[in-house]
């Protein structure tokens, strides 16, 4: 049984049929690893002559850094990746997550949890079909009902054939958190769905997000889209750029050394340029997606020159 979303966003039937979006999470600066997520999902939209949204997650507000929005969305127009259409951001779609977790409530897809993580703690910290709440909790979670033997499998343009049984994997998942917020894994598939997004293009940090949102979409009777998951930038100790912000710095005010720097992360052969503007055009020239490493990148401790090397 599917449920019923309105189409509140959708676009129009003329629209084109390449939907691409960038969607960062507003908890700093843009940082190398950003960008990169933004140039490689901007520059396939723009090569499928498609739309490109931009739109700013910040369901997490405990994450969110004041300001930061601003300043992400002022880095990518420095940088000249500009958006179409308008900017959406999801602290103001808290009437339509309700709207679409009430509905799989009521048709029994969702149900309320009471367990706390000492109560998962025992089975891996997954919820497997039964709440094994200690007592009931005045902030319970609401989490989406996972059956047995739920297997999703989707093929990634750039990392290839990919399967998880998310039942075993994840578990049932949480859709709004126990503390109020709405989980990343409910507002991405929502916003995906209502803005008609056929092609998400992100870090692979999300590759093992994806059979999750897959899961939701069908449940919700959504198009799936098609995925690409882009490498992702790492320091010498493994951890994400984001964890070590200065490790590239992404100039607003001098854009060429940062574009160079993420190009040649994504594979792609040199390009002669002396502006951001002409250094894109060749960018939608020239990107071809099967140069794309299948692997993250470890950024040499010498990081402004742009060597990377598979992690
Ligand atoms: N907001 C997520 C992030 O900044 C990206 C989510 C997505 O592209 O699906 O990592």
């Amino acid at each position: 049984m599917t449920v019923h979303v309105p189409d509140s966003l959708s676009p129009t039937p003329s629209a084109p049929t390449y939907r691409g979006r960038y969607a960062p999470s507003p908890t700093g600066p843009l940082h190398a690893g950003s960008l990169l997520a933004a140039l490689g999902s901007w520059v396939l939209a723009r090569q499928a002559h498609g739309h490109w949204a931009v739109r700013i997650e910040d369901v997490d507000r405990l994450r969110e850094v004041a300001g930061a929005a601003q300043g992400q969305l002022a880095t990518l127009q420095a940088f000249g990746l500009v958006h179409d259409g308008d900017v959406l951001a999801q602290h103001t779609r808290d009437a339509r997550y309700a709207a679409v977790v009430d509905d799989l409530l009521a048709k029994g897809h969702a149900f309320v949890c009471h367990c706390s993580r000492a109560d998962l703690a025992a089975h891996g910290g997954r919820h497997l079909g039964v709440c094994r709440a200690s007592g009931t909790r005045p902030d319970p979670a609401i989490r989406l009902r996972v059956p047995a033997d739920t297997r999703v499998d989707f093929n990634d343009a750039i990392r290839g054939p990919q399967s998880q049984q998310v039942d075993v994997a994840v578990g049932d998942f949480v859709l709004r958190r126990a503390d109020g917020f709405w989980a990343y894994q409910l507002a991405v598939v929502v916003d995906d769905g209502d803005q008609g997004i056929t092609d998400v293009v992100r870090g692979a940090d999300l590759l093992d997000s994806t059979a999750r949102q897959i899961l939701l979409q069908r449940i919700l009777g959504l198009p799936t889209p098609r995925y690409a998951h882009l490498p992702l930038l790492l320091d010498a100790q493994g951890r994400k750029l984001s964890k070590s912000l200065q490790a590239v710095p992404v100039d607003a005010r001098d854009p060429m050394p940062a574009l160079r720097f993420v190009w040649q992360a994504l594979g792609q052969a040199a390009i002669e340029a002396d502006t951001p503007a002409e250094f894109l055009a060749g960018a939608v020239a020239r990107f071809e997606i099967a140069r794309v490493p299948t692997r993250d990148l470890v950024i040499a401790a010498s990081h402004n020159t742009a060597a990377t090397h598979d992690a």
